[in-house]
């Protein structure tokens, strides 16, 4: 009989409940106890949920209090030792600062999982780390589930993965010569789980998707050969991409399963049907647990066909990946379009899709005529509907001319038409855009959204903060201004919400690092901008200052990267979409005497395929979505970008190809190593590297911001050199903005007149 079985389930809980309990124990509300009694209620509300649901083999140690890395590290007995934790005895406190830092310990680092939005805390490998296996943590809950009667899976990253996603520090070393300590550990935590009558282990090795150097691949053979003897089954899961070019490998390890992502990358099926052995089982991976779309069952039945036929009840089913990466309970959306609703399916609709897929593959289409009929027909509905399909977007992007997304000119004669009216001082100064979202901005905004307050006392509210924003910029001295963006909630979904084609949902929450959510849009359909969306801010502000006023959008890539997609139409096709509803409003605000506009992309590294070889494609695509956003502008409209947060060293050709005519970027925290990359690229056109780090309340002092912006000096002409903090201010409060400004705007003027001295 086919297995049903989930990689992971989503631990914040339908209410977000993980994160009250975090954050009350934080504030000090609740006390270790409760917060450890609300864990457990909740993870076994989970179980229950997933066996009502009728899945067979549930996951495991896929809860985690903040991040499930963590909790592999410390399985492992490897937390940093900088903390100077005792491994076999660490407590909630301790396990919290581990991942939030302490009074003399910086947090754990923080980096993105693969492709997705959830951040992981990076262990930290040294030379002589040295492993041992803590299963205690772990082993109690699989006594919790099988109290319930439950059949368990542990889950853990596997070895190579997690040292993979490891950086090494201290003096340069391999980190597979960590490899045989850590497998020793393995080998302990799986004997104990096999002890405690645990039958299948799961072993995520997402490092699969990647391009893995050849060393790393060998070791997996000889590591996978040593953790099988003494352990429970192993099922080995690859997920986030095709696997297929290491299916020879992978057929041949001693392990007893497979799994498959066959969203991401449904041909990869054939590389391992071939010789598929005869003494393991494949987990075809076949729910997509990435995005909120319903399942097609039809196609994945045809799908599942030949690897049935060949299987039969080795073949098992799963959603491709942990369902982390979706949100809980589409019942809860009573305010979705009745329609859209009806194409959608988060992690609940998504177990049940599972559990349809079985009952079909094993006693036929027949007994699931109903649920076939309603699945073809969302996806026929979907295919006709006009809430989709909007011909005259697609018609203007087929009309688009092969130059649409060059601008007129080149920089150097752009440059002098902007210079020619904005005559600007050298290093000019300005900020990236948001300014204090203070109580008050933010009380009204409810108000406004619960109808307690009008439309025109809204407008009255927000103007007035603009008209704050701009009189204390201009008693900064600030040279380039903005308006603030108090009227904005987030810097996707106020765009999101007044384009055509993307929907929002009450409670579609998805993790993205400890108790932190984030609620992204869906992407339903063909997008258009039915009327301007941040014109009449624009101009107002623009109306109270004679410097310039930068508009302020948020780029198309980075719109994309943050929401959920669809799947109906390549992700390029829906950022060409996005661009040009941009370039509507783009070209609104150059028409109400806006001229230099902010075109915000932090986002565009994030995109980045995790294969090398499908990245310079993406880069392709996403820059020419940028560019079309600005198809059309006049020479003398000046174009900004900001990026921010991510490694940009590496895609330096792709960020001068969208040739903004200025890049504001964060460099303040890598004490500006980026930008020694600008400098030896030779960046063509104006850079504004941050010179103060925005996250923490320090107000920088002024010999930080002049040694940040000497060494900028070095490497950036003094005429392409422009002077801003890192990123938006809207996280901080007014005094410590206006403090940090002050010296800022200072410093600038100080090396000002040192230049034109020297020059
Ligand atoms: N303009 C936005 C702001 O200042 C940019 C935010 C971001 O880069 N994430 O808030
Ligand atoms: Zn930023």
């Amino acid at each position: 009989m086919t297995t049903t079985h989930l990689l992971g389930f989503p631990r914040i809980g339908a209410k977000r409940e993980l994160k009250t309990l975090l954050e009350n124990y934080w504030k000090q509300e609740i006390d270790e106890a409760a917060l450890l009694a609300g864990a457990r209620a909740l993870r076994q509300r989970h179980w229950l949920l997933q066996k009502g649901a009728g899945v067979e083999l549930l996951p495991v140690g896929d809860f985690s209090l903040y991040d499930h890395v963590l909790d592999a590290q410390l399985l492992v007995g490897a937390a940093p030792p900088r903390f100077g934790f005792d491994p076999a005895a660490l407590d909630a406190e301790q396990y919290f600062q581990l991942a939030r830092g302490n009074a003399g310990q910086p947090a754990q680092e923080m980096t993105k999982w693969f492709d997705t939005n959830y951040h992981y805390l990076v262990p930290e490998w040294h030379a002589d780390t040295a492993f041992s296996a803590q299963p205690q943590r772990l082993l109690g809950q699989v006594r919790e589930a099988q109290a319930l009667g439950i059949h368990t899976k542990p889950v853990l990253v596997g070895p190579l993965s997690l040292l993979w996603l490891g950086k090494a520090k201290g003096l340069a070393f391999d980190k597979l010569r960590l490899l045989p300590g850590l497998l020793a550990a393995y080998r302990d935590l799986l004997a104990a789980l096999r002890a405690s009558g645990v039958e299948w282990v799961q072993l995520d090795e997402p490092i699969l998707a990647l391009d893995l150097p050849q060393d790393w691949l060998d070791a997996f053979a000889p590591a996978y050969q040593q953790l099988q003897a003494g352990a429970p089954s192993i099922l080995l899961a690859s997920y986030f991409g095709s696997a297929a070019e290491h299916a020879a490998r992978l057929k041949a390890l001693p392990v007893a399963g497979l799994h498959l992502d066959l969203a991401r990358a449904p041909q990869q099926l054939q590389a391992f049907l071939a010789g598929f052995p005869e003494d393991k089982v494949l987990s075809a991976g076949i729910i997509d647990g990435r995005n909120v779309w319903r399942a097609d069952l039809s196609l994945m039945l045809r799908q599942l066909q030949a690897a049935h036929a060949q299987l039969g009840e080795r073949l098992w089913l799963a959603p491709s990946c942990s369902l982390l990466h979706s949100p809980f309970d589409l019942a809860a959306e009573i305010q979705l379009d009745a329609d859209l609703k009806s194409w959608l399916a988060f992690a609940v609709q998504k177990l049940n899709e599972l559990k349809t897929l079985q009952r079909g593959l094993r006693r036929g289409r027949a007994a699931i005529a109903g649920e076939l009929a309603g699945s073809d027909f969302a996806q026929q509905q979907k295919q006709g509907s006009p809430l989709i399909h909007r011909p005259a977007v697609r018609q203007r992007i087929a009309a688009l001319p092969a130059d649409a997304d060059r601008r007129a000119s080149p920089y150097p004669q752009r440059a002098a038409r902007q210079q020619a009216w904005l005559k600007l001082p050298p290093l000019p100064t300005t900020t990236i855009g948001s300014f204090p979202q203070t109580a008050a901005i933010r009380a009204s905004r409810s108000a406004f959204k619960r109808g307690e307050l009008s439309a025109a006392d809204y407008q009255k509210a927000m103007e007035s903060e603009i008209e704050l924003a701009i009189r204390r910029q201009e008693e900064l001295g600030l040279d380039v201004l903005v308006h603030g963006e108090a009227e904005r909630n987030d810097m996707v979904e106020y765009f999101g919400e007044q384009l055509s084609g993307f929907a929002f949902t009450a409670g579609g929450w998805v993790q993205s690092y400890g108790s932190r959510c984030v609620k992204p849009p869906i992407i339903y359909g063909d997008i258009t901008r039915p009327q301007p969306m941040t014109v009449a801010w624009a101009r107002f502000a623009q109306s109270l200052s004679a410097k310039p006023v930068k508009g302020m959008l948020t780029g198309p890539v980075t719109i994309l990267q943050w929401s959920f997609t669809r799947n109906d139409l390549p992700r390029s096709e829906v950022c060409r979409q996005i661009a040009l509803a941009l370039n509507d409003e783009v070209r609104d605000l150059e028409a109400a005497g806006i001229r230099v506009i902010q075109i915000d992309e932090p986002a565009i590294r994030e995109g980045l395929p995790l294969k090398r070889a499908e990245r310079q494609g993406y880069l392709n695509w996403a820059g020419q979505a940028f560019r079309l956003s600005c198809r059309g502008v006049d020479d003398a409209t000046q174009i900004h970008t900001h990026m921010c947060y991510s490694e940009f060293g590496d895609i330096l050709p792709a960020i001068a190809a969208l040739d903004a005519d200025v890049i504001t970027i964060e460099t303040s925290r890598s004490d500006m190593a980026l930008l020694a990359d600008f400098g030896r690229f030779r960046y063509p056109n104006a850079i504004g590297p941050g010179v103060y780090d925005i996250h923490s309340p320090r107000v920088p002092q002024t010999d930080e911001i002049r040694h940040l912006l000497q060494k900028a000096l070095q490497v950036i002409p003094a005429e392409q050199l422009w002077v801003n903090p890192d990123c938006g201010l809207k996280t901080r409060d007014w005094p410590e903005v206006e403090a940090a400004l002050a010296t800022m705007v200072q410093v600038s003027r100080k090396l000002r007149e040192e230049l034109a001295h020297t020059a």
